[in-house]
């Protein structure tokens, strides 16, 4: 008998910072799955949104000032070296690729990403590259918008976390995480405003900003 093929998560995101609304739960799936290791995919151009603060290398410095010393972690650069926007799908076919049809592969998101999939460049493709991991996530409803996505949910969901390990991909998994009021919007809001951003994200990370003064307070002269 071969190896049981473990998992591999991705976690995609702007990370305009990184914080702990997306660390923790993180972490909690992590320990929950049975995940080795997760990648994170910070954005190049975000499709969907406007244009991040803080630069590709100033948002990686704060991952790896975030995650150092903790080997759950590893930052994978590949989006930030396209001159494209950042689709997710082109790069889960690159992975998918490189890691072999057979490996279960695992795309984190929160439930608001979840609820806006339907506009995602591709996404009825997603599943046939991965599972969609489905962290919490305060404010936003359990139940899809439309009849149609709620069906498209029921059908790929699963409770059963050993399916995840054994099938490479096509299942949607809602993980019990918990929750955490905290958004990248809220750090950079509160910044601005001349506010502490402390037990919003690593001190470490703090630190930098201040030092680079990134996310700068607005009527600070
Ligand atoms: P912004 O406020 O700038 O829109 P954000 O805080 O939502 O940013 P992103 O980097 O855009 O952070 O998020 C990357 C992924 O992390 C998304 O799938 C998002 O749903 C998820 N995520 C972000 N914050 C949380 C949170 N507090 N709880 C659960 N998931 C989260």
């Amino acid at each position: 008998m071969s190896e049981q093929v473990k998992l591999q998560a991705l976690f995609g995101g702007t990370f305009d910072p990184v914080h702990y609304g997306h660390l923790r739960p993180a972490e909690a799936l992590a320990a929950h799955l049975g995940l080795q290791k997760i990648t994170l995919l910070p954005n190049n151009v975000p499709p969907h949104r406007p244009q991040p603060e803080a630069s590709p290398a100033e948002r990686v410095k704060m991952l790896a000032l975030a995650i150092a010393g903790n080997p759950l972690f590893d930052i994978d650069q590949r989006e930030l070296r396209r001159q494209t926007p950042s689709w997710t799908i082109d790069t889960l076919i690159e992975l998918r690729k490189e890691r072999g049809a057979k490996q279960p592969l695992g795309f984190i998101i929160g439930q608001d990403s979840l609820l806006t999939l339907h506009k995602w460049h591709r996404w009825q493709e997603l599943l046939d590259y991965c599972h969609l991991l489905v962290c919490k996530r305060p404010g936003y409803a359990e139940q899809m918008e439309t009849p149609e996505q709620q069906s498209w949910l029921d059908r790929h969901q699963t409770k059963v976390i050993s399916h995840l390990h054994q099938q490479p991909a096509g299942l949607v998994y809602l993980a019990d995480t918990l929750l955490l009021p905290v958004s990248a919007t809220a750090i950079r809001e509160r910044r601005h405003a001349g506010l502490s951003c402390e037990g919003m994200l690593p001190d470490e990370v703090i630190k930098w900003m201040d030092k680079q003064q990134l996310y700068p307070a607005k009527n600070s002269h």
